[in-house]
């Protein structure tokens, strides 16, 4: 039975900190990732994916353009 793709999470940071679930039982340790930019990285705990969004952050090339 295959396991359905977990959904990606979009962070604006370039880590984030994953703690598995929500639950008592369900989380993990929580780790810290570095979300590369325009990559994403998975967690080892949960398989849980994390990407960027570049619309938003600091070194935005569009909001240059006025
Ligand atoms: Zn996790």
């Amino acid at each position: 039975m295959p396991i359905p793709p977990l959904p990606l999470q979009v962070v604006t940071n370039s880590s984030v900190v994953c703690s598995g679930r929500e639950g008592p039982d369900s989380g993990h340790p929580r780790v810290f990732l570095a979300v590369p930019y325009g990559g994403e990285v998975l967690c080892p705990y949960c398989s849980r994916r994390f990407t960027r969004d570049l619309s938003r952050g600091s070194s935005s090339q569009a909001a240059a353009e006025a």
